[in-house]
């Protein structure tokens, strides 16, 4: 094997989350290739090391795994994915997952797309479009047990785009970090109107590093009012407060 996983592995561990494909490695190390070649040419990433991808890029999406049970067939949607985070390594460890990668930059899709191929994943999709406006269609609005995303933007934003996919008694899990108190405070509002209900903050650390991590998980209790999403660029120019 051309990279070294025993870091990973031990992550892995560290999280309490264990896997049985044999191909894992293989799949994580061509993702790592076309990651790093892609981003010559567009921005993808901003970290490249091997060691630093593995810890903050691909343990992070995973540690999802230590707090929900992802080992059963469900639907899930990442929203804001980027370059496939987290969607793209909860997809490998978690092969189970019915997933829909979303992203407005088309670009990043296309790169999705190719990922996707070329590791011959299964159930799972990239999709070009913005929350404001997929989140109106039946087919995606209310459908998913679960609506992840990382970096994409403040958490009062983040429920108009996301609690709208979730279905009834399903969940909304968001990749947070230091400032979680803060922002769940901010957000009250919104993951009430949204009709959402803040189940949990797990904060964590990231294995082998002074990462200070969180996710908040926001159950869906009531159906969103229609209105919400608001037109495209509005939950993020005017929150709910
Ligand atoms: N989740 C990835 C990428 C974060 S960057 C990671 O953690 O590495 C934020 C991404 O969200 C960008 O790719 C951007 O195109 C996308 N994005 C921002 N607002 C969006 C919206 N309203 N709908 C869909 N995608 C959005």
């Amino acid at each position: 094997m051309k990279y070294d996983f025993s870091h990973f592995k031990e992550g892995l561990s560290k999280l309490n989350i264990s896997y049985s494909d044999v191909k894992l490695e293989e799949k994580f190390s061509i993702f790592y290739d076309m990651l790093i070649e892609r981003n010559k040419v567009m921005n993808l990433t901003a970290i490249t090391e091997f060691d630093e991808v593995i810890e903050k890029h691909f343990l992070d999406s995973i540690a999802l795994g230590s707090f929900i049970d992802l080992t059963r067939p469900c639907k899930l949607i990442d929203l804001g994915t980027g370059a496939g985070f987290p969607g793209i390594p909860l997809k490998i460890l978690f092969p189970q997952l019915d997933i829909v990668l979303v992203d407005s930059l088309n670009k990043r899709v296309k790169f999705l797309e190719e990922v996707i191929l070329t590791l011959q994943l299964e159930k799972i999709s990239a999709i070009h479009g913005r929350a404001e406006e997929l989140a109106k269609k039946v087919e995606f609005r209310e459908q998913f047990d679960y609506c992840v995303s990382r970096a994409v933007a403040n958490l009062s934003t983040l429920c108009e785009y996301c609690l709208p996919f979730v279905k009834l008694g399903g969940k909304f899990c968001a990749y947070k970090s230091k400032d979680v108190e803060n922002e769940v405070e901010n957000a009250k509002k919104a993951i009430y109107l949204l009709g959402g209900m803040l189940s949990n903050v797990h904060k964590f650390q990231l294995p082998d590093t002074d990462y200070e991590r969180a996710f908040v998980v926001i159950e869906k209790r009531e159906k969103t009012a229609k209105k919400y999403p608001r037109k495209a660029g509005m939950p993020g120019k005017e929150p709910l407060l």
